[in-house]
């Protein structure tokens, strides 16, 4: 497997993927850890999280011109995404004792409650777009909880996946508690199938998420997956412009647009689209693409090259359809995975940048009539992970936030996710939920003691 610079297109490393032998040892390895790891305390378990965040800490610089090189996240941005992943070690470490406490319920026994014991040896299937971030909001829990964790992290971030081992190690974490199981998704079948492996977690792409889905199904496992998304930003007639244009522009060139979570659709009533579409159209011409380690880059380039033609050909394919290219849409001459901010309006459904997810810097602007039709259209979507609703009506928001099919409606801000607020997805984009206390009862059994 290769980690190829997105920047330049040079191989940084070559990696071998392990053997079927080397698998297993490191599979049986960690089923044995769990007899011991599940037996430790809270306080045990989060003496060792709280070091692994100060690890983080510690580690941020070098790990972000990690990411940098790896998938071409500008370093400021590396950074704040290895902050993020301490936090939530530290959230995790002082919040799970908590949120797994036994539980008494009344009922016929004498006395009856529920306690949540750990599943075993969890399987991480985690994508390149977040390569730290999306790993600890599933481990810190995960482990937190008692289980032991194996991570399948995508192909062309080996080196993020081996550096996530490595803060676990070095943080004092038992050998086996978490490992990375370097591999390809070829192999992802016969890793959920060992019996080995209690449970699995996915973050990447519907096809991928269906695989996985249908595997884990036909062995009777749990899964969770995160999935993509088209979440919808709806700007409606009240709304404070000058704040929905530039939470919008933000939301959409996060990480070079390659999140699951960024702004895709953005749904304005007829009276404010011509003013949102100029305004936002004068914002994307000033974005600049460049070297991820420059301080004046906004967006570095997309992590691979496939990436970035496959988002071209969808922007293509809109215009044919009857798209307006606004700003960008041209893929830049010379070496890099690079693709400029780009705008299409009068977007409507059936069109590529409409119904499909685009993983890139690709905005979509599309008229709603009014305030009913702009809920129809962000319903409209095989997808359903986060939305946005921008008006100066409070009620209104909260009226209209229950009327969105998606996870989470963000109300006047971006969508984010936070240790503290449960995240995931409906429809394509998923099932199950991370963070929160929710999150960390995905990989537990709800066990009910009952004393006649
Ligand atoms: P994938 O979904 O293919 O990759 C994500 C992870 O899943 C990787 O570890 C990958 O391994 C693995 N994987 C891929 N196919 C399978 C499978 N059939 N069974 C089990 N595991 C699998 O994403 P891509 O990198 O190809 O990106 C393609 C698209 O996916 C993007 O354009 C975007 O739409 C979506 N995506 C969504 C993300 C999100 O955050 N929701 C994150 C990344 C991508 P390997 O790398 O070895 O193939």
């Amino acid at each position: 497997m290769e980690s190829i610079n997105p920047q330049s297109g040079k191989v940084i490393q070559t990696y071998s993927s392990a053997t079927d032998e080397a698998l297993q040892t490191r599979l049986r390895a960690a089923a044995d850890e769990f007899q011991h790891w599940k037996l430790n305390s809270f306080p045990e378990r989060a003496k060792l999280m709280h070091a692994a965040a100060t690890l983080l800490r510690a580690r941020k610089a070098e790990l972000a011109e990690l990411m940098a090189d790896e998938m071409g996240k500008v370093i400021r941005d590396g950074i704040a995404e290895i902050e993020k992943c301490a936090g939530c070690c530290d959230y995790y470490a002082e919040h799970a004792h908590q949120f797994l406490q036994k539980q008494s319920i009344a009922s016929d026994a004498q006395e009856s409650y529920v306690a949540y014991d750990p599943l075993g040896v969890i399987l991480a299937v985690m994508p390149w777009n977040f390569p730290f971030w999306q790993v600890f909001r599933f481990a810190a829990p995960a482990l937190m909880a008692g289980n032991v964790g194996v991570l399948k992290h995508a192909s062309n971030v080996s080196g993020c996946a081996l550096a996530i081992e490595a803060v676990f190690k070095d943080a004092g974490f038992p050998a086996h508690a978490f490992s990375t199981l370097l591999v390809e998704s070829s192999r992802v079948e016969a890793l959920i199938r060992n019996p080995l492996v209690s449970a699995v977690t996915l973050t990447g792409s519907t096809p991928a998420g269906r695989s996985v889905a249908g595997i884990a199904g036909s062995e009777l496992k749990k899964c969770v997956l995160e999935l993509g998304g088209s979440d919808a930003y709806i700007v409606l007639e009240d709304a404070d412009l000058d704040l929905a244009v530039d939470l919008c522009v933000k939301s959409r060139l996060i990480n070079a647009g390659q999140s699951c979570i960024a702004a895709k659709r953005f749904i304005v009533v007829r009276p404010l689209r011509a003013e949102f579409e100029a305004r936002y159209a004068e914002k994307f011409k000033a974005i600049r693409y460049g070297d991820p380690r420059d301080p004046a880059t906004d967006i570095g380039p997309m992590a691979r090259t496939d990436l970035r033609d496959q988002v071209h050909a969808q922007v293509m394919k809109s215009v044919e359809q009857g798209a307006r290219l606004l700003v960008g849409g041209v893929v830049p001459d010379g070496p890099g995975a690079y693709y400029p901010a780009t705008v299409l309006a009068g977007v409507k459904p059936g069109m590529t940048a409409f119904d499909d997810e685009i993983f890139g810097p690709v905005a979509a602007i599309i008229e709603a009539d009014d305030e009913e039709h702009a809920i129809a259209l962000a319903n409209q979507s095989v997808f359903g992970l986060g939305a946005a609703l921008f008006t100066r009506d409070r009620d209104k928001a909260d009226r209209l936030a229950r009327r969105i099919e998606a996870g989470c409606v963000f109300i006047n801000s971006f969508v984010k996710s936070d240790p503290r607020l449960p995240f995931g997805g409906i429809k394509q984009s998923g099932f199950g939920r991370e963070l929160s206390w929710f999150g960390i009862q995905e990989f537990v059994n709800i066990k009910t003691v009952y004393h006649a």
